[in-house]
């Protein structure tokens, strides 16, 4: 009956690795040209062919196809060419591919679930021809990266995001799942856009919005009981966040992940800058929901490290886009930013960002505004006044919205910036010295905390897995590293660093007791990390095991 569902194993059965016999019995023999090929030459041939697309958009459609056909082939080669391919697979491609969705669709790879079909969602998603799903990315698409309101066009970001727990955590990609709720949009040009190829209405309210996703959430784990949730780029994330994170093994990582992957940064950062955790001062210059959640996880870092919540939370300064958040701004203040909002300013009100740092004088410079070049040269120039080693992390994507470039935080501070932006910065020579920027990119944990949490079979994805995820990172980073003061390891090494945050991850939920595969207690830290590594889906061994399995078959019929 799923004749025609994207089946991906028996995509890589065309593989033209594959030897004559192998084929024969497959009855795939004379389907593929007759050469028997090495994956040298099939990697020259895709990457021969990308190098022909003129737009990033080509080259990503072009990845697409390719996944679609030879599902193992694909993700050869993007784990041989991360660093070149992730930037076409995922960020910053994917933000066209999403506002272009409806214009360049080509094929199904996900499921799209729609208001329409509230009160049959269990039904519908018996039709996903996998029978087994370990993790889901769930959007929306109300609030795609920068990008707006994109309608069903937020799939992109579900598919690309998996696509990195396959790369970057070896989730096998047969067991993901790219899921879009089409709730409507409030993106009038889309709506009216002839080839769009979602519902018409506007944007259900809030209320109904909830009843749908309690559906939702019961459908997908009646199906699969051990799913794992991630939520991605929704518009209003936290009260989805607090509903389900009890019952189910979810998580948001545009709060939580992005929480995590700066903290990790932060806590190199602080020890290098040898200010204690209580003597730091945090400006954070934007509170969504990246600014809110990178500063609660930072919170928790300092109460590690002895601070009350109190005394942690004080050392925050937050800034939206009317100024200080204070108590007493005059303004209703959203509910995610009420935690944070200073109440010991003296009826004084700060409007701009050089008022507060003025006031604050800080030692931690955070941009989570969407504002490029908010952090000008005088900005950079007071914080190297005030600080040795100033702190200074401008997050915001993609690069033309960096709250600053790379090279002026080394200009404006003398090289003595501790660094670390959302978006890549190219090293930089500055008075004969070559300085290293560091990306706190959220793929350095999220791929790691569904991996863990899968694993371990957590039916939670509690707060303390999270905290250890972002703890885990500066443990990857290597000596050579921590001399170019380096607050990341490199990118290059993901799949190593994806199994320590898995590892960190499982010990964290033994810890909260919400881990089912007990066993795992009894490991030691070394057997467990290879453990991990030995249940991460590698690509390079699937072809060759199809060969394998088959010739045996094969040779036993011969004899
Ligand atoms: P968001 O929810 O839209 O939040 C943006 C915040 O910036 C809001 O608090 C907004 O103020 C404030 N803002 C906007 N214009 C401002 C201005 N002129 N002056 C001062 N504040 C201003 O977005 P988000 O999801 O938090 O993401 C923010 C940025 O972080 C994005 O660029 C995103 O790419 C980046 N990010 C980076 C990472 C990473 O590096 N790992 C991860 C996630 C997000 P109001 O609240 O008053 O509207
Ligand atoms: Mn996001």
């Amino acid at each position: 009956t799923h004749a025609t569902a994207h089946v991906p194993n028996r995509a890589a059965h065309y593989d033209t690795s594959l030897s004559i016999p192998v084929r024969k019995y497959l009855q795939t023999y004379g389907l593929t040209p007759p050469r028997v090929e090495s994956y040298e030459v099939q990697k020259k041939r895709c990457l021969g062919q990308l190098a022909q697309k003129t737009t990033d958009i080509e080259k990503f459609l072009y990845l697409s196809t390719l996944r679609y056909n030879n599902v193992h082939l694909f993700y050869r080669l993007l784990t041989d060419q991360f660093s070149d391919l992730a930037p076409l697979v995922y960020t910053p491609t994917v933000g066209e591919a999403c506002q272009r969705w409806s214009e360049i669709y080509q094929q199904p790879e996900g499921m799209y679930l729609s208001f329409e079909d509230k009160g049959h969602l269990s039904s519908i998603i018996q039709n996903w021809p996998q029978t087994n799903v370990e993790i889901t990315v769930v959007t929306d698409g109300s609030r795609i990266l920068g990008l707006g309101d994109l309608g069903i066009g937020g799939m992109g970001i579900s598919i690309g995001k998996l696509a990195l727990y396959t790369g970057c955590a070896g989730i096998r990609p047969e067991v993901t799942l790219p899921l879009t709720v089409d709730l409507g949009t409030s993106n009038k040009t889309l709506r009216e856009d002839p080839l769009y190829m979602g519902s018409r209405r506007d944007k259900v309210t809030a209320e109904e919005e909830k009843d749908f996703l309690d559906e939702l959430m019961r459908a997908l784990k009646e199906r699969w009981p051990d799913i794992v949730i991630q939520f991605e780029d929704w518009k209003n994330p936290f009260p989805s966040l607090e509903r389900y994170r009890q019952d189910y093994a979810m998580f948001n990582d545009d709060i939580q992940g992005t929480g995590a992957v700066i903290m990790g940064g932060i806590i190199g950062a602080v020890k290098q800058s040898g200010v204690a955790p209580r003597d730091q001062r945090a400006v954070f210059f934007g509170s969504g929901s990246a600014g809110v959640g990178v500063a609660k996880q930072i919170v928790e870092y300092f109460m590690h490290e002895g601070l009350t919540e109190e005394e942690a939370k004080s050392c925050f300064w937050l800034v939206d886009s009317k100024g200080l958040v204070t108590q007493d701004r005059g303004d209703k203040l959203a509910e995610h930013k009420i935690y944070f909002s200073r109440t010991d300013n003296h009826g004084q009100q700060f409007k701009t960002l050089d008022e507060v740092i003025e006031y604050v004088k800080p030692t931690i410079l955070m941009g989570l505004s969407t504002i490029g070049g908010a952090f000008t040269p005088e900005i950079l120039r007071k914080m190297a006044a005030w600080n040795e080693r100033p702190i200074i992390f401008p997050l915001s994507n993609p690069s033309s919205k960096s709250e600053c470039t790379f090279e002026e935080a080394i200009n404006y501070t003398d090289g003595r910036a501790l660094f670390a932006s959302g978006s890549p910065f190219q090293p930089y020579a500055f008075k004969d010295k070559m300085y290293h920027p560091g990306q706190g990119n959220n793929m350095y944990v999220f791929p790691g905390i569904g991996l863990g949490t899968i694993l371990c079979k957590a039916v939670q994805v509690t707060q303390g897995m999270i905290y250890a995820s972002g703890e885990a990172l500066p443990t990857m980073i290597t000596e050579e590293e921590k001399q170019l003061a380096l607050l990341y390891p490199a990118i290059t090494r993901i799949r190593d660093v994806s199994a320590r945050v898995a590892l960190y991850v499982i010990r964290a939920a033994q810890k909260d007791n919400v881990d089912r595969l007990h066993y795992l207690r009894e490991m030691s830290d070394e057997a467990l990390e290879a453990w991990i590594k030995s249940k991460m889906y590698d690509p390079h061994r699937e072809t060759k095991e199809l060969e394998s399995e088959v010739r045996e078959i094969v040779d036993d019929l011969v004899a």
